[in-house]
Parts: structure tokens; C-alpha cells; sequence
């Protein structure tokens, strides 16, 4: 090994969330991309060869770092995790990729954020294995040329726009993640009672589900804070009053809104008359970053038809003045 590894952030997955499903079978619906990734894995293990670069992109929590370790599980290969903005130099990468074993799966979350010139060395690395580095300068420099192992690289990203053309065209296999439905989130959430040893019956799972944006990690979240008001205000079972009365008093309302959701959909109504508002704008009058807003509070916002998005700026709809109790003004989009 020419480079030591050991100062760039980067991880096996972790072995202590025990609520990571491990295998394809385990893993609740996206059935659309579970099918295909099924059966790429399968015809690549009959050819013996590593499993073509995937790039997995959707909201944050949805279950994509989740995927990549089952990817690898079912490969049989080793994954190592980083992030795009925790690889800072050309010669980071370079050392996380030599360091890889045949057919093992590089997983680099928030790619979109990788440095140009890390960037760079990524694509030939994808394409050849291989990679040239040059290092001194003058006549001092020299060039080497780098055989890397075949690989897998597994990027994940809220936003596959944002990612250079170049890049994105050099993963052979790109899947969306949907939002959940109520139903499987309900399926996910009594997969992690189970695991976690939480009594929950079926319409205390329902509610959380529904209540959940969509989203695992926040149906995961949800589950525990839940079950400390089970077993303080009743006998440890998550029921349906349970879980309603439990949420209420966490303040997520019946379709999952925090305080966070109704803050800005209430800003825009009453600053700037429903928008449109523009995104920074919007930022700087809640005191939010604008990239918060548009991974965690948007994307589920616009699922259910409280926010659009028109070339002018965020508009809110007429379903989310009403759901927040303001009268509908006249031409406010529904
Ligand atoms: P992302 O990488 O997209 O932000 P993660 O993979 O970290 O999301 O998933 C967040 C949590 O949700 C994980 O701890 C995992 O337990 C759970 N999770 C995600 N997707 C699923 C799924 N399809 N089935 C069961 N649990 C899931």
C-alpha cells in the first residue's frame, strides 16, 4: 500500500444500527428498484464480475446508504462508506481506491458535493481502473500510473441534478427512491418494534406511519419517542390513542407537519401572500439554510400538494391554507 487510509473519514457500515435490514428480501417496498437491482446483482454474479457503479438519489432518510450495504451483503464483497465532502484531495480518493479488494463497493454519500479536481480522478477510476497521479512539480514531477481493482462504486445523492453530466453518465445503474406509503412504512415500523422489543399493535403502527413524511428514519424516530409516552402515560402497548396522543404532544400533526413545516408554509402566507417567494428569500425569513429547505422540508411538502414550485419562486397551495386554517385567497393555485 502507498498511501495510509487511516486520517480520511471513512467507514464500514455500522454494525450498531441494528434496524438496517440486510438483505434485499428484508428490505420494505421501493419494489421498483429492489426488482431491477435484483436482478443485476444475479447476472453479474453468474459472470463472476463486480456489479456495474450504481447511483442511488432521492430525500435524505429514504434508505439509501441502507441499500448500498445490502448491495454488498448480497454481493459478498466488503463496502467501505465516505462522503463527498469528507474526500478533500485527489490523493484521498486515491488512497480509499487502492485500499479496495476485488469486487468490493465504495459507497460515497452526498456525491454531489466531491471536489472538481476529485472529481476528475473519479472517472477514469470508474472507466479504466486505473489512475494516473502526478505529484512534485517541475522537474521534480513525476507521473504514476495506478491499476485499481475492479469495484463498485455506490453514490448517493438528494439531487441528481446537480451532478455533472460527465459523472452521471459513468453509473450504469440509476435508481430513484420513492416515498413510502403509509402501508409499508407501517410494515417498517412493526419490523422495528420487533427488533427493538417495542409492543405496538396494528392501527398504532398505521398512525405512526401515516404521520411519518414518507420516510424510514423518521418512521424509526418516531417509534422510539413514542414508545417513552407508552410507558409513562399507559402500559407500554403502542395503540392507536397512544400514538395519537403521544404525537400530538410531540407537536407532528396528522400529516406529519412539525412545527418546522408549518413555520415556513405560515411565513410564506402571511410575508408574502403564498408566493411566489424565492428560495433564498424564503431562507433568510425563517432562518433556515436554503439546502435544508429544499431536501428535507420540500420534497415531502410538495408530495402532498401543500408547495409548488413555478420559475418565479415557492408558491403554497389552497390544500395547505386550509389545512393550516387560513382562508383560501382568490387565484391561489389548488
Ligand atoms: P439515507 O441513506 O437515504 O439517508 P438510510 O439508509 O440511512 O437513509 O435509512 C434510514 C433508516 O431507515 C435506516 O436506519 C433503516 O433502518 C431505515 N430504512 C430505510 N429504508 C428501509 C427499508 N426499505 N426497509 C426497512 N428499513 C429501512
Amino acid at each position: 500500500r502507498i498511501m495510509d487510509t487511516s486520517e480520511i473519514p471513512s467507514d464500514t457500515i455500522d454494525s450498531d444500527n441494528p434496524l438496517r435490514p440486510k438483505t434485499l428480501e428484508d428490505y420494505i417496498g421501493q419494489d421498483k428498484a429492489k426488482e431491477n437491482l435484483r436482478i443485476f446483482i444475479e447476472a453479474a454474479k453468474k459472470r463472476g464480475e463486480s456489479l456495474d457503479h450504481v447511483l442511488l438519489y432521492g430525500p435524505p432518510g429514504l434508505g439509501k446508504t441502507t441499500l448500498s450495504g445490502i448491495i454488498a451483503n448480497e454481493m459478498g464483497v466488503n463496502i467501505r462508506i465516505t462522503s463527498g465532502p469528507a474526500i478533500e484531495k485527489p490523493g484521498d480518493l486515491a488512497a480509499l481506491l487502492t485500499n479496495l479488494n476485488p469486487g468490493d463497493v465504495l459507497f460515497i454519500d452526498e456525491i454531489h458535493r466531491l471536489s472538481r479536481s476529485v472529481e476528475e480522478i473519479l472517472y477514469p477510476s470508474m472507466e479504466d481502473f486505473a489512475i494516473d497521479i502526478i505529484t512534485g512539480k517541475g522537474q521534480m514531477a513525476a507521473s504514476y500510473h495506478l491499476p485499481l481493482p475492479k469495484f463498485t462504486l455506490v453514490g448517493a445523492t438528494t439531487r441528481a441534478g446537480q451532478l455533472t453530466a460527465p459523472l452521471r453518465d459513468r453509473f450504469g445503474v440509476v435508481l430513484r427512491l420513492e416515498m413510502y406509503t403509509p402501508e409499508e412504512l407501517a410494515q417498517i415500523i412493526t419490523r422495528s418494534a420487533g427488533i427493538l422489543d417495542i409492543k405496538i399493535d396494528e392501527e398504532g403502527a398505521l398512525e405512526l406511519a401515516s404521520r411519518s413524511r414518507g420516510t424510514p428514519r423518521i418512521a424509526n424516530r418516531l417509534l422510539k419517542r413514542v414508545r417513552d409516552f407508552s410507558e409513562v402515560i399507559s402500559d407500554g402497548v403502542i395503540t392507536l390513542e397512544v400514538a395519537q396522543t403521544a404525537l400530538d404532544r410531540l407537536e407532528i400533526d396528522e400529516l406529519g407537519l412539525d412545527q418546522n413545516d408549518r413555520r415556513m408554509l405560515e411565513a410564506m402566507i402571511k410575508y408574502y401572500r403564498g408566493g411566489p417567494v424565492g428560495l433564498e428569500t424564503l431562507a433568510a425569513a425563517i432562518g433556515e439554510e436554503a439546502v435544508t429547505i429544499e431536501d428535507v422540508y420540500e420534497p415531502y411538502l410538495m408530495q402532498i400538494g401543500f408547495l409548488s414550485r413555478t420559475p418565479r419562486g415557492r408558491c403554497v397551495t389552497a390544500a395547505a391554507y386550509e389545512h393550516l386554517g387560513y382562508k383560501v385567497p382568490a387565484n391561489t393555485a389548488a
